[in-house]
């Protein structure tokens, strides 16, 4: 059992700058209660994905944190911290390398069987990176793809529509809000009542339904009014889609979001409560794999005749369609991956999920962003949008944050735009600037980030390589390397990058080139790849291309 963790807030320093201040503050943020899914067992999100290796090593971070010189790096191996090594003060405070396991041997049974012998962490994406803000992490790329939908096929609203997905979890919580955020009714089963329950208090779901029926019922009453509605369904995924195939209802948009990526630890079988998994789970994992993957197939399979009938059908980036294809199911790829299909042309823009958090635990600092870049940037309504949208919906919870979807210019501007206010007291403290590992050139992942490029260069993982190695040559307060967040051990490389605005100049130096490189890159990385607008953006921004 851990202490319950949380925070330092306020602008006293408990370590010996702002740096590695800001670095403790967002580890133990990850770490608080409020935030992670499994605050206990060190999980903050995605099926197992934690923060750090165990309790030992949770303390050492911590207290080599504290003592860490203006001029010194200490070396993260998969969650355990491991070295400290002399540097200078514009190299990075913390350097991390997560779940990295030499291609031949990354597979889900060799690397539970190192994480068994206490060799290695599973660190998901922002959960190893210290960069976890919960929910509202993924919410405006959820939102951005529901909204695409709704452009798409139903006349830029699901108002009258009825989204069937599932998983009420850290990321998967995010679904209903931005089903409702487009005007829509969204049924979301869940196994997990105590998940469903806090998601109805902090308001992600409206209401909740024992039963298919009611929930059926429910929804068609709402899409009849076109009234939104977000309905938490207390069932297995698998099953209650089957059923909805025997049942001849079609639901017009469907997907997924429980954390089927790891079978074993994020993905219950049909005809198990949650207790008799628990328990299947410690004393028979093959046993538990074998029932899983038979659920998974039936699951997909379901999703595929739905498809057929008309529904839009689409996987959210937790690899279904992989785990149903290795279950035997030949046709799991009939559907698309979320980015291939809606996401990319926003990377080819260069705009990305970008993040910043309040050091000061103050909510009046992220408000006072928010009014800097309803101001500054007026001229983008989608931006706008989102910002008067999160404000009213979104109630913080550990370090208060802020996310939004920024292009090249706008993520160099914002940093700009925070570290002054900073410098000239109008926030009560530093701010963190860090980002979600989704995008074309910090996550290479061919079955949702790298999906479908043009010229076949969707394994390639250079890319994320490249940018973690930029991010720690140009001032990044912490840069890590990662493997198997989002869609699993052996599917995904990925980089993350946390730099803090702190006031002073040397920080306006390191924002200013640091915050274009994921941008940049991601044009490049698309460009690259044969994308005209991406291209086309190249030109725009005068980036250069040797080749
Ligand atoms: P999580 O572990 O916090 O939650 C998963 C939820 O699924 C749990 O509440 C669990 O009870 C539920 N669940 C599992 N099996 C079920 C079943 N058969 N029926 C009903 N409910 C079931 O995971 P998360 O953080 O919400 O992430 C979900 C998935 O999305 C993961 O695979 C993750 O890697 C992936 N992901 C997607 C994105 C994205 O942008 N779309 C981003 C990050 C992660």
């Amino acid at each position: 059992m851990v202490h319950a963790i949380y925070s330092p807030v306020g602008n006293k320093l408990t370590c010996k700058n702002w740096e590695t201040e800001a670095l403790l503050r967002l580890f133990l943020n990850s770490l608080d209660p409020r935030v992670a899914e499994n605050s206990n067992e060190l999980i903050v999100y995605g099926g197992r994905g934690k923060a750090a290796r165990d309790k030992h090593a949770m303390e050492a971070i911590i207290r080599e944190l504290r003592q860490l010189d203006t001029d010194q790096t200490l070396l993260i191996q998969s969650g355990k911290p491991v070295a400290i090594f002399r540097t200078f003060p514009f190299s990075p405070r913390v350097l991390s390398s997560t779940s990295m396991i030499v291609p031949k041997w990354a597979n889900d049974e060799y690397f539970s069987m190192l994480e068994k012998m206490g060799l290695t962490m599973y660190g998901q994406a922002t959960a190893a990176s210290w960069a976890y803000i919960g929910v509202q992490g993924v919410l405006q790329a959820t939102f951005e793809t529901m909204s695409e939908i709704a452009n798409r096929y139903f006349n830029g609203s699901l108002k009258g529509k009825i989204v069937l997905t599932s998983g009420l979890g850290g990321m998967g919580s995010a679904q209903p809000l931005s089903v409702a955020m487009n005007g829509g009714v969204c049924i979301v089963v869940e196994m997990n009542e105590s998940k469903i329950n806090k998601r109805l208090v902090n308001n992600y779901c409206d209401i909740k339904a024992n039963t298919v029926d009611e929930a059926l019922q429910l929804a068609k009453e709402a899409a009849k009014k076109e009234q939104s509605l977000t309905i938490a369904l207390l069932g297995n995924a698998a099953d209650v889609y089957c059923e909805m195939v025997e049942r001849g209802f079609t639901p017009h948009i469907v997907t997924d979001q429980t954390a089927v990526h790891d079978l074993l630890n994020g993905y219950i079988p049909s005809g198990l409560s949650l207790e008799q998994a628990y328990i299947l789970r410690m004393k028979k994992p093959k046993k538990y794999i074998e029932m899983a993957q038979e659920t998974v197939y039936a699951h997909v399979q379901s999703m595929c005749m739905l498809q057929d009938r008309g529904a839009i059908v689409f996987d959210y980036g937790n690899n279904i369609r992989g785990q149903a294809y290795k279950a035997g199911y030949e046709q799991a790829f009939s559907f698309p991956g979320f980015i291939s299909e809606f996401l990319r042309p926003l990377y080819c823009e260069g705009r990305g999920p970008c993040r910043w958090i309040a050091l000061s635990g103050d909510p009046s600092d992220i408000y006072k962003i928010d009014e800097v870049i309803l101001s500054e940037f007026n001229r983008d309504e989608r931006i706008c949008r989102w910002i008067q949208f999160v404000q009213e919906r979104i109630y913080f919870y550990g370090l208060p944050a802020r996310t939004c979807w920024l292009n090249y210019h706008e993520r160099r501007q914002l940093g700009d735009m925070i570290n002054s206010m900073v410098a000239s007291n109008q926030l009560s403290a530093p701010i963190a600037i860090t980002r979600d590992h989704s995008e074309g050139s910090t996550m290479a992942a061919p079955t949702r980030e790298t999906e479908d490029l043009l010229d076949g260069s969707d394994a390639v993982a250079d890319w994320p390589i490249l940018n973690g190695l930029l991010n720690a040559c140009s001032g990044a307060a912490m840069v890590t390397i990662q493997h198997g967040g989002g869609v699993g051990i052996g599917n995904s490389i990925h980089t993350g990058m946390t730099a803090v605005a702190d006031g002073s100049l040397e920080a306006a130096k390191k924002l200013s080139g640091l915050l274009t490189i994921d941008p940049g890159l991601n044009i490049i990385r698309h460009a690259d790849a044969g994308y005209e607008k991406a291209e086309s953006m190249l030109h725009k921004i005068g980036l250069k291309k040797p080749l």
